[in-house]
C-alpha cells in the first residue's frame, strides 16, 4: 500500500519515509515547497516512483488534505512545529492543533476504502509534569504546561509553548477520533517519543540550523556546554530517530496497535553521559565534569515502555551506536574534526 507522511522532509520524517520505502511501502509526502522536495527527490532517487511528493502550503487550511488522503492505506502525520522562540503562545498551538485536526478531517471525509490506520508523531511533552518529574506511563497527561501558557501567555517560557501545543494537538487527535470512530473505516495511533537523536537525513546547512533535538545534542556534546554543572543535573530520556522510524512503521502496520497511545523510550540519560560515552569513542570533543559517576546519579524522569515493548516489539539501539553514527555524519557534514 501506499503511506501519506506528512512533513515528510523534517528530521524525523526523512528515516520514517526511508524505513517505509526500504521496506517496500509507496510514499506519498506532503512538504510545504517545491524546494523542499528537492532534496528529498534526490536522496530517495534509488526509489524511483515509489516516492510521490505534494505541496501542502498550508496545513491549518480547512480541507489542506482533501487531496493527499486519498488512495492511500495509512497516514503518519508528523508535521508540526518544534521549536522555542515562539512570542504567541498560537504559533504553535494553531499549526499543531488545527494540522493535526485538518489530517483527521480530511481523512473521514475522502480516506478511500483502503485506509485502515493513521499514527500521529505526539511526544513525551504531552505526557510529563514539567514540575513535578518521576515515572510516567500512557495514563499521564502534561495538562501542567497547558495552565502555565493559558496563565502566562507570551510571558511563559518557550518550552511550555511548545509542550502545552504537543499536549492540545494530541488532545483533538483522541477527541476526533472518539466522535468519528464509529464512521471511520481506520483507527488511530499516537507515538510519544522522548528526545530524539541519531544522524540527520534532512537538508541542514549548518550545525546552527539543525532540529530542536539534534541542536541541543551538538551544542552539548560537539561543542561542549557552557555548564558543567548542569550537564550532571540534566537530562531527560531519549530515543535513536532510526528506532523511532521502524516504532512508527509498526505503529503503522500492527493490527493491535490500533486504538492505543504509546510511549517510546530507550531510557534516561544525564547529558554527561552522552558526553562521556562520547569520550570512549574519541577525545575531540569536551570532556565535561570527569568527576561524574553515573551509578551514583538518579534519573527522576523515566517512561513506562511496557506497553512499546508488548505491541511493538521494539528493541532500541544503544548511546554507543546512536553516538558513532552521529560523528560519523557529522565528519560526513564537516562540522566536526
Ligand atoms: P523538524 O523541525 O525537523 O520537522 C518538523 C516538520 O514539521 C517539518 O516538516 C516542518 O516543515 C513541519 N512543520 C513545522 N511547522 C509547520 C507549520 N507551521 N506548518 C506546516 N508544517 C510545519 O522536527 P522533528 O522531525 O524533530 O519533529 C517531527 C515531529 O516529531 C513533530 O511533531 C515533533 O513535535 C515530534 N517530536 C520530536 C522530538 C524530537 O526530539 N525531535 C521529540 C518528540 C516528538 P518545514 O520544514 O516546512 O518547516
Amino acid at each position: 500500500g501506499k503511506v501519506l507522511v506528512t512533513g515528510a522532509n523534517g528530521y524525523i520524517a526523512m528515516w520514517l519515509v526511508q524505513s517505509l520505502l526500504e521496506q517496500g511501502f509507496a510514499v506519498r509526502g506532503t512538504v510545504r515547497s517545491e524546494q523542499k522536495a528537492e532534496h528529498l527527490r534526490k536522496v530517495f532517487a534509488p526509489f524511483g516512483d515509489k516516492l510521490e511528493l505534494v505541496i501542502v502550503e498550508d496545513i491549518t487550511k480547512e480541507g489542506a488534505f482533501d487531496d493527499a488522503v486519498q488512495g492511500v492505506s495509512a497516514i503518519a502525520h508528523t508535521a508540526s512545529p518544534f521549536h522555542t522562540r515562539a512570542d504567541e503562545p498560537d504559533e504553535l498551538i494553531v499549526p499543531a492543533v488545527q494540522g493535526t485536526t485538518s489530517v483527521l478531517r480530511s481523512a473521514a471525509r475522502f480516506g478511500g476504502p483502503a485506509l485502515k490506520r493513521i499514527a500521529v508523531t505526539s511526544s513525551c511533552a504531552a505526557v510529563l509534569d514539567p514540575g513535578a518529574p518521576r515515572l510516567f506511563s500512557e495514563a499521564d497527561w502534561n495538562e501542567a504546561s497547558v495552565a502555565e501558557v493559558r496563565a502566562h501567555g507570551r510571558a511563559a517560557p518557550g518550552i511550555a509553548k511548545y509542550r502545552a501545543s504537543k499536549t492540545l494537538a494530541e488532545r483533538a487527535a483522541w477527541a476526533f477520533y472518539e466522535e468519528n470512530k464509529a464512521s471511520v473505516g481506520w483507527d488511530l495511533v499516537v507515538l510519544n517519543p522522548p528526545f530524539v537523536f541519531g544522524p540527520v537525513l534532512h537538508l541542514v546547512d549548518a550545525p546552527e540550523k539543525l532540529n530542536s533535538s539534534m541542536l541541543e545534542w551538538f551544542d552539548t556534546v560537539v561543542k561542549g556546554a557552557k555548564d558543567n554543572a548542569a550537564l550532571v543535573s540534566q537530562g531527560s530520556c531519549w530515543i535513536d530517530v532510526r528506532d523511532l522510524a521502524e516504532a512508527h512503521v509498526r505503529a503503522l502496520t500492527v493490527p493491535e496497535a490500533g486504538g492505543e497511545r504509546i510511549i517510546i523510550s530507550a531510557g534516561p540519560f544525564k547529558w554527561q553521559d552522552w558526553v562521556t560515552a562520547t569520550r570512549t569513542i574519541t577525545t575531540d570533543v569536551p570532556a565535561g565534569d570527569t568527576s561524574y559517576d553515573p551509578k551514583a546519579t538518579s534519573h527522576a524522569l523515566n517512561y513506562d515502555t511496557s506497553k512499546a515493548a508488548r505491541v511493538l516489539k521494539l528493541e532500541y539501539r544503544s548511546m554507543e551506536d546512536s553516538i558513532r553514527d552521529m560523528l560519523a555524519d557529522f565528519k560526513a557534514k564537516g562540522w566536526w574534526k
